[in-house]
């Protein structure tokens, strides 16, 4: 077994305060969300590993760029994710709380690393906040974007509503 992701923390343990850095450029498969994945599946880790009373902590940085279609035009977007991590390895590890140190004085940062990308990437991207779309004069896109709240809010120019503003109670 050669995961790179896979780190001996035996020394590490010996005593709280003990620390090292992890740095690599791996490949995770299968991050996808939506149709957002990453360039080649590749993560760039910086992270410190420190001794703390209940485990190991774990914290720094992981980058990655990311690509999907630009949800109004298709062409392709790519976006660099940078993001901030800090996670706890105990070894009594409650599943969902804080990550497993194993039996053999291990600890997997690939389900960690997985898992900050996949609520990282964004679902849909645009490749330009006023991309018009592959045929703005066919399918226009003003007001489709609205994030729901504010296209409520012009509801009285829906043409809906300004059918009943002309009706008359007396
Ligand atoms: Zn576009």
């Amino acid at each position: 077994m050669n995961d790179p992701l896979v780190v001996e923390v035996a020394k590490l343990l010996q005593r709280a305060g003990n620390a090292e850095p992890f740095r690599d450029v791996v490949v995770i498969e299968g991050l996808v969300v939506g149709e957002t994945t990453l360039v080649d599946g590749r993560v760039e880790i910086d992270l410190m590993l420190e001794a703390i009373v209940e485990g190991i902590a774990v914290g720094g940085q992981l980058s990655a760029a990311a690509v999907a279609p630009c949800r109004r035009c298709l062409n392709e977007v790519l976006l660099d994710l940078t993001l901030e991590v800090i996670e706890v390895f105990e070894t009594e590890s409650e599943p969902g709380d804080t990550y497993p140190i194993d039996r053999d004085k291990t600890i997997d940062l690939r389900p960690m690393v997985r898992e900050a990308i996949l609520l990282a990437l964004p679902q849909l991207l645009l490749c330009a906040q006023d991309c018009a779309g592959p045929d703005p004069e066919r399918f226009p896109t003003s007001g489709e974007m609205g994030d729901g709240a504010s296209e409520e809010t012009n509801s009285s120019s829906d043409p809906r509503w300004a059918a009943l503003d002309q009706l008359d109670f007396d």
